[in-house]
């Protein structure tokens, strides 16, 4: 039997996060929350004789985004009309970039699930403008909304560098993640923000020259990025082994069957009749253009983990969990800046942070604990003002109640009883109402020690000092 190697290559749409829209002034609206077709004008409902006007911040998110994934910057873009008709397309031709797209030639790396690296070529960034967004009525006929006509759109085309349905999730989460890192796009794949199109082939092992391929439209979800090009490699095995051919074809993933389906055949290029458009200029970007927008880069996820990992001594694991979002991650280097010791403050937020965080259904953007607090609560163990166990507490006391870790010590009477005349009158009457343990201790039985220190913590509500308690009790039972 012939074996086959998978050759997947990804195509990635993702809307930016600007105010306005691409070629007109209209403002970029939430596809689900706002009301249809609130935020159109007649550029972007495509009247006879509008002309646009390039969004400024749309260019700089695009180069951003490039630059993030390793592109050389084109100085020199043309967009290009790529037509067709579709009644979400008013104008019937997408303003897009063709020949000449703002980035080339990256490059991302990203992580499998057995741990290692893989890099994967990115062979294009190029910009565009997103179409309106059909509704299809059980009761027949349409809706259209046009919100969406003209949102600033980014195109991002890998190299055919994936090999599985698992690489291929990988991949879409690391770009997914850059595009958080970057404020360009919130992720949101529910919202359809973010759509991934995977291209998928097979050859026969060995072999050099490629397959035919199917694309596969409209997954709204990594799972189903994973799952639909699985399906397609099991799919398109079968149909070889069989004897048969591959149609090159635009499939669909059915999300409850869980299987693709046969939609269209694929257009070629040619079939968009691409032009250059005659109503922009060509957009020239200069070197110092493109040093400005370098040097707003934010630290990016991979750069963060290694330096948390080698100027903390993180391990990998905690490392990524931290630099999972930039938000943890800005909020983690503000604590260290607040409290020097990284390997406390990391292991406070992912054991303690993250465990409110979860309870209260919370994102670091809404919590009310500052890094500083974080950093003040920390402080207060050291200096003896309270345990560790009473600062956990404390720690939960912050989260709800938004007040700083002094502030909710002095409020609750938490602060560690660290008086030794406080202390030993506990320990004489717990020694005078226990005489059986006292006796068995005594006699041998040391392992009370934990039993009375216990008590000892009960009777003070846990504010005594452990060490303090640990020595009287010593002095006192061994008298
Ligand atoms: P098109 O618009 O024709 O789909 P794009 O350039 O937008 O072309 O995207 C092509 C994508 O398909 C790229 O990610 C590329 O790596 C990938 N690709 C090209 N040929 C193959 C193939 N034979 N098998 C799998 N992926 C392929
Ligand atoms: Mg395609
Ligand atoms: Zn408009």
């Amino acid at each position: 039997m012939t074996t086959y190697e998978p050759i997947i290559g990804i195509e990635l749409h993702a809307e930016l996060m600007t105010n306005s829209k691409m070629f007109c002034g209209c403002k970029v609206v939430d596809s689900v929350e706002a009301d249809p077709n609130t935020a159109v004008c007649p550029v972007c409902l495509g009247m006879p004789g509008m002309l646009p006007v390039i969004n400024q911040k749309a260019v700089e998110f695009s180069m951003r985004v490039a630059l993030a994934l390793n592109c050389d910057i084109q100085h020199h873009n043309i967009f290009a009309r790529k037509n067709y008709f579709y009644p979400d397309l008013p104008k019937a031709y997408q303003i897009s970039q063709y020949e000449l797209p703002i980035g080339t030639n990256g490059w991302v790396d990203v992580e499998l699930e057995d741990g290692t690296q893989k890099r994967i070529g990115i062979r294009r960034v190029h910009m565009e403008e997103d179409t309106g967004k059909l509704t299809h009525l059980d009761s027949g006929g349409s809706l259209v909304d046009y919100n969406r006509s003209g949102v600033p759109l980014l195109e991002i085309v890998s190299e055919p560098d994936i090999h599985s349905g698992e690489e291929a999730r990988a991949y879409g989460m690391k770009i997914r993640q850059i595009l958080r890192y970057l404020g360009v796009n919130s992720g949101d794949m529910e919202k359809g923000v973010l759509r991934v199109e995977p291209n998928i082939s097979l050859r026969p092992s060995g072999t050099t020259a490629f397959g035919k391929r199917t694309e596969l439209k409209n997954l709204n979800s990594f799972r189903a990025l994973a799952d639909g090009t699985a399906f397609e490699i099991a799919r398109q095995t079968q149909v070889l082994d069989a004897g048969g051919e591959v149609a090159q074809e635009t499939r669909g993933w059915h999300d409850t069957k869980r299987i693709t389906f046969s939609q269209r055949s694929k257009e070629e290029a040619e079939d968009y009749r691409y032009f250059p458009e005659p109503d922009l200029p060509p957009l020239h970007i200069s070197d110092e253009w493109i040093a400005q927008v370098r040097a707003t880069l934010p630290e990016l996820p991979d750069a963060k983990i290694a330096r948390y990992q080698a100027a903390y001594g993180l391990s990998e694991y905690d490392a990524q969990v931290l630099a999972e979002e930039r938000g943890t991650a800005v909020w983690f280097d503000e604590a260290v800046s607040a409290y020097p010791d990284a390997k406390v403050v990391a292991n406070w937020v992912i054991n303690n942070l993250f465990a409110l965080m979860n309870e209260h259904k919370q994102g670091i953007e809404q919590i009310r604990v500052m890094p500083a607090g974080l950093g003040e609560l920390l402080k207060l163990v050291d200096d003896g003002t309270i345990n560790s166990s009473t600062a956990k507490e404390v720690l939960a006391e912050m989260f709800v109640g938004g007040k700083g870790a002094t502030a909710v010590v002095q409020a609750k009477g938490l602060a560690q009883i660290s008086d030794e005349g406080a202390i030993t009158a506990v320990i004489q009457q717990i020694i005078a109402d226990n005489s059986d343990q006292v006796a068995a201790y005594q006699g041998g039985k040391t392992k009370l020690m934990g039993w009375f220190v216990g008590q000892v913590m009960k009777a003070t509500r846990g504010k005594a000092n452990p060490a303090l308690v640990n020595k009287l009790l010593q002095e006192r039972l061994n008298e």
